[in-house]
C-alpha cells in the first residue's frame, strides 16, 4: 500500500484512533467497522489491529466510499520490564516499510505456540479442548488471541460473558496465563519510527503498574520517540482520564481519543462515543494533519 499520508482537511470534530476487525480479535469486518464508525459519526479513524496490517486496505476503500478520512494503524504487543505486556499503537504508517511487516510477523509468530501452551493449562483445571475452540474462532492460528479463547469458553456457559473468562482463567496470575515474550519496546519503537509512524501508549491505565513503575515507562517511552498516550480510552475510568490528562501535560505527549471497540455488545463503548478530549492538551491527528 501508500505510503505514510498527509491530511489536507485539518477540521477533525470526532476521531476515533484505535478499533479492531476481524482481522486480529474484533467481531466485525474492516468494511463493517469503518461503516459502523461513520454511522456513528466519526470523522477520522484508524484501525489497529494487533500485530497485523491485513484488514487496511479493505477500511481504507471502505472509508474512501464514504469520504471519512482514515489512518492507517496497528497496535503492537510489547514485553516490557520483567513481566509486563503493554500495547504501543502506531498511527499513519507506512504499511509496506520492510522492517514493520518483518517485525510484526516475528511478533505473530509465537501466538500459535502461546496458544497451545495456555490450552495445555486450561486443560489442568478441566478446561479441554480450548485451542481447537478459539482457533474456530480466530480462523488464523498466527492471529489467536485470548480473546478468542474467552470467546470460546463463554460460549462453553461456564460463566455469563467473556470478561468473566477473563476474571477466571486468563487474566494474568489465572490458570490459562501464560508468560510470553512480544517485541521489545525498543523493537517496536524502531519499525514505528522507521514506518515514519506516530507511536502512542495504548491504554496505560490498563497495565498493573505502580505510580513509580507506570512513570519510569513514561520516561523511556518518551526518551526512545514515543509521542502520545491515550488519555481518553474506553478502558479508562473518569479518574484515570485525569491522571492521563495531567501526565500527558507532565510529559509533553500528545492525546488520542482510542475506543478499543472490538465489537458489538463485547467493548467498554461504541466507536466514537468517547467524550471530547480535554483542554491543554495536544490532539495526537494534528501530529500528521
Ligand atoms: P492477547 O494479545 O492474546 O494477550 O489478548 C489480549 C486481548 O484480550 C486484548 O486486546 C483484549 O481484546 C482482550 N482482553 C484482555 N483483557 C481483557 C479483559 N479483562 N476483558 C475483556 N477482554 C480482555
Ligand atoms: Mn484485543
Ligand atoms: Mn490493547
Ligand atoms: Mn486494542
Amino acid at each position: 500500500m501508500s505510503a505514510a499520508r498527509r491530511f489536507v482537511n485539518a477540521a477533525v470534530n470526532n476521531a476515533d484512533m484505535h478499533c479492531h476487525s476481524t482481522v486480529s480479535d474484533g467481531l466485525l469486518s474492516p468494511a463493517e467497522v469503518v461503516r459502523r464508525a461513520h454511522g456513528n459519526g466519526v470523522d477520522l479513524l484508524a484501525l489497529t489491529d494487533h500485530d497485523e496490517v491485513g484488514g487496511l486496505v479493505e477500511a481504507r476503500r471502505t472509508a474512501d466510499e464514504l469520504g471519512m478520512a482514515f489512518v492507517d494503524g496497528v497496535e503492537v504487543s510489547v514485553s516490557w520490564g520483567d513481566d509486563t505486556t503493554v500495547h504501543i499503537v502506531a498511527l499513519n504508517i507506512d504499511t509496506d516499510n520492510p522492517g514493520l511487516v518483518g517485525g510484526l510477523a516475528q511478533v505473530r509468530s509465537g501466538r500459535d505456540s502461546r496458544a497451545m501452551e495456555m490450552a495445555a493449562e486450561l486443560a489442568k483445571v478441566g478446561i479441554h479442548g480450548a485451542y481447537e475452540g478459539a482457533l474456530r474462532y480466530a480462523g488464523n492460528p498466527a492471529l489467536i488471541s485470548r480473546a478468542h479463547f474467552a470467546r470460546h469458553i463463554a460460549e462453553q456457559g461456564l460463566v455469563r460473558d467473556v470478561k468473566s473468562v477473563f476474571d477466571h482463567w486468563l487474566a494474568k496470575g489465572k490458570p490459562g496465563y501464560v508468560e510470553h515474550s512480544w517485541a521489545t519496546l525498543e523493537q517496536a519503537l524502531g519499525w514505528i519510527r522507521g514506518a515514519g509512524g506516530v507511536a502512542v501508549l495504548a491504554h496505560p491505565g490498563r497495565f498493573r503498574l505502580s505510580g513509580k513503575e507506570l512513570r519510569s515507562l513514561l520516561g523511556e517511552f518518551k526518551e526512545q520517540g514515543g509521542a502520545a498516550i491515550e488519555v481518553l480510552s474506553g478502558a479508562h475510568s473518569t479518574q484515570q482520564v485525569n491522571e492521563f490528562t495531567r501526565l500527558a501535560r507532565e510529559f509533553q505527549f500528545a492525546a488520542s481519543r482510542a475506543s478499543d471497540f472490538h465489537g458489538p455488545g463485547e467493548s467498554w463503548i461504541d466507536l466514537g462515543r468517547l467524550p471530547p478530549l480535554p483542554d491543554r492538551l495536544t490532539p495526537v491527528w494534528q501530529l500528521f494533519l
